[in-house]
């Protein structure tokens, strides 16, 4: 057993910045998704998975996870800058003796979730588990400095993207099958650095428990749920947020968490083990409460 309070790095961080969406290369000290620690039991075996953020950060922990536990996984991401990324998750599922597949664009835009989820079927022939994992945020310090198309952005990747994703997939996706959502704990407190972000998370807590109830009916036999991660250590940090060096310090366990952490909660909620959960966020917050 381990003090959560010292299994990982506190902040003070090192000073640093990156371009969005960012890279794990740049990323100091390096974040862990489980590579040396995360061990499959055959949760997910024979399962089909797509992941929206798969290269890097909290997608990339679960790609590798769901991989271990049997699953081929399809990994969606952004940028041309993210290959690299992408790649590396890939050889991890692979080395599990998975499928992996990647594909890259913009999932703001209808017609490329449509080709993921065309993908996806085309490549598997089926989906299981569908986890809507990419966001963007950009830190703002005042509502004048958010320019309406950053606003309007904002909603389009984090919310209307799982729409588009959740509409695709559905046709495709047997009793049995699950969505995942990442939410995050700016849908309970928001950060007034994120004003735009945090209206999303919300949106997709509300979306979620929705469509759980819509898709449990008329015998479709889909589960929906959510994660609310905390401050987690990712590319998306040092690339959005203006002080990277005390991310994680306003949370009970004084530091942020990292993708490994976050990962067995979907892990969860994509399995057997979870067929009574619908309509639930599970939030892994280092202690910041979300009642
Ligand atoms: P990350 O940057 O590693 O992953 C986000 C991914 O989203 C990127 O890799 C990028 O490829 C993808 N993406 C962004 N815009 C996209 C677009 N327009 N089209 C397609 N893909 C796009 O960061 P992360 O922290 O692992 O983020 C994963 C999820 O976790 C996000 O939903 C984020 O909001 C959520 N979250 C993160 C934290 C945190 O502190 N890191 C906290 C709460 C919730
Ligand atoms: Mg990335």
């Amino acid at each position: 057993m381990q003090n959560p309070e010292e299994k990982y790095p506190a902040p003070p961080f090192p000073d640093q910045k990156q371009t969005p969406p960012g890279t794990e290369g740049e990323l100091r000290p390096k974040a862990d998704h489980g590579e040396d620690s995360y061990k499959g039991s055959g949760k997910l075996a024979g399962k089909k998975a797509v992941i929206t953020g798969g290269d890097s950060g909290i997608g990339k922990a679960v790609a590798i996870a769901f991989a271990r536990e049997g699953a081929d996984v399809l990994i969606s991401y952004l940028s041309p800058v993210e290959d690299e990324d992408a790649r590396d998750t890939a050889s991890y599922v692979e080395q599990a003796g998975q499928k992996a597949v990647l594909i890259r664009g913009d999932i703001s835009k209808e017609a490329h979730c449509k080709e993921i989820i065309e993908k996806a079927v085309a490549e598997f022939g089926q989906i299981d588990i569908l986890v809507n994992n990419a966001a963007f945020q950009m830190a703002r310090k005042t509502l004048q400095e958010i320019p309406s198309e950053e606003w309007e952005y904002t909603f389009a990747v984090n919310i209307h993207a799982m729409f588009y994703l959740c509409k695709a997939a559905e046709p495709h996706m047997k009793p049995g099958s699950c969505i995942i959502n990442t939410t995050s704990v700016n849908a309970y407190s928001p950060t007034p650095l994120l004003l735009h972000y945090a209206a999303t998370k919300a949106a997709i807590q509300n979306f979620s428990a929705n469509l759980a109830q819509i898709l449990l009916e008329g015998g479709k036999g889909i589960r929906v749920n959510a994660v609310a991660p905390g401050p987690i250590w990712t590319p998306l940090i040092p690339s959005t947020m203006p002080e990277p060096e005390t991310f994680g310090e306003n949370t009970p366990t004084g530091r942020a968490g990292q993708p490994a952490e976050v990962a067995p909660a979907y892990v969860f909620l994509a399995s057997e083990e979870s067929s009574y959960v619908s309509g639930a966020t599970l939030p892994v917050t280092g202690g910041r409460i979300t009642i």
